[in-house]
């Protein structure tokens, strides 16, 4: 395993940093074995940087992560980091309130990184200041609670180099790979902090997905171009590592290959090492994708749930799908799902009422109401619903009568 520093003077850090927002399930919760099984591998090749957070698995990633890590006596052989739900907080008492809950899920007394979760403007930033964050934030340092402390951000580049100027951060997390290379903060983010020197933690590394298992086989055609064969997840990864600027690269890991090939990748790649074939290949990629995606979802669900029950960043996978595969199968699903054939509950864009709730949280300052417009259109075929509809309520029948 490659090591970076964060924070200078500071830990040695993986440069594979352990997403704890995707820990397997099962049953709709976490799958506590496979994850244990899953987290100690992990360790045991190297990995030493955890990221967790208030809302992730609803509160359970945090009480997991925590229960996990104290069993096998590794709290102090890993560095745990942990966010203040920003957008939950709009009183002072509550920046306590909610670290101490933070605590008691992790059953520890410290977090080594404390994030402002999401931070997507410099008036978001200015809120907590009203709120006494800076005083907060003091008391916790010198006390040990929190070892260092940063912010973790989606936002447009000038909000986030204005939050960078604005506070002594000693590390910052933004979402980046190479099509989101002028997306939020972006290169230009990335190389402010640096010259700051505040360390960069990358997340969305494979953009929710899309640049790793539903990567579309033009681009798989496009990367097996090259002499050796690799997976697109090693190329984005590799991408990203082979930038200097980068301390440690988050990877939501749930699946015993991945683990294997992120780690294999983490260990490889040294900074300013890929090839000018090896740029030139991603560049093509990038050009394939941006001709074929219709909307930027990164699936991250901050924008759910819907209270009318759309499904939206699965009907904007459905759309961009569609565009990446070509077929009708995405259009199958879509219409599968907005008439609850598969058991369900109907989660179509068609339900959506413009309320306009979920444009407030996306990172991605997607129009959603708009594209979910959009999607739709793009996406239903009359006949074939009606069709649909059909089985659905035959289905639904037959499952009465027993
Ligand atoms: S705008 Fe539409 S999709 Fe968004 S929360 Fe409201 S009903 Fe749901
Ligand atoms: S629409 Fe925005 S908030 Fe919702 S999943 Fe996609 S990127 Fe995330």
């Amino acid at each position: 395993m490659q090591y970076r520093q964060l924070v200078a003077g500071s830990d040695q850090l993986s440069v594979l940093g352990y997403g704890c927002m995707r820990f397997p399930t099962k049953n709709g919760r976490i799958d506590e074995e496979t994850t244990e099984r899953q987290m100690l591998y992990a360790i045991e090749k190297g990995v030493n940087y955890f990221d967790t957070a208030y809302p992730y698995h609803a509160g359970k990633s945090e009480v997991v992560l925590g229960k996990i890590l104290n069993k096998h006596q590794l709290r102090k052989k890993v560095f745990i980091a942990d966010k203040l739900p920003v957008f939950l907080v709009n009183k002072s008492d509550q920046l306590d309130k909610f670290f101490s809950t933070q605590l008691k899920r992790l059953d520890t007394d410290y977090i080594d990184y404390y994030l402002m979760h999401m931070l997507d403007s410099l008036e978001t930033w200015e809120n907590l200041k009203t709120l006494g964050i800076r005083a907060f934030i003091d008391e916790k340092k010198a006390s040990g609670a929190i070892r260092h402390i940063g912010f973790s951000f989606h936002g447009r580049p000038e909000e986030f180099i204005k939050i960078l100027e604005d506070y002594p951060w000693e590390f910052c997390q933004i979402q980046y790979n190479y099509l989101d290379e002028y997306n939020q903060a972006g290169l230009q983010g990335l190389k402010a902090a640096y010259e700051k020197n505040i360390g960069v933690i990358v997340m969305e590394p494979l953009r929710g997905g899309n640049l790793a298992a539903k990567a579309p086989t033009q681009v798989i055609q496009h990367l097996n171009t090259y002499s050796e064969k690799r997976s697109p997840a090693f190329w984005a990864l590799r991408w990203i590592w082979n930038q200097r600027e980068v301390s440690v690269v988050l990877s939501g890991m749930n699946v015993d290959d991945h683990i294997k090939e992120n780690i294999h990748v983490a260990e490889i790649t040294l900074p300013q090492t890929m090839t000018e074939e090896e740029i030139k290949i991603i560049d093509d990629v990038k050009k394939i994708y941006l001709e074929s995606m219709k909307v930027p979802c990164t699936g991250c669900n901050y924008c759910m749930p819907c209270l009318f029950g759309v499904d939206i960043p699965g009907t904007f996978s459905d759309y961009n799908n569609k565009y990446f595969f070509g077929g009708k199968m995405a259009q199958f699903q879509y219409i599968g799902k907005s008439v609850g054939l598969f058991g369900g509950q109907k989660s179509g864009a068609d339900l959506c009422t413009a309320c306009g709730k979920c444009e407030k949280h996306c990172p991605q300052h997607i129009a959603i109401i708009d594209e979910l417009k959009n999607a739709h259109k793009a996406l239903d075929m009359k006949i074939v619903r009606s069709g649909a509809k059909l089985v659905a309520g035959f289905l639904k029948m037959r499952k009465k009568k027993k």
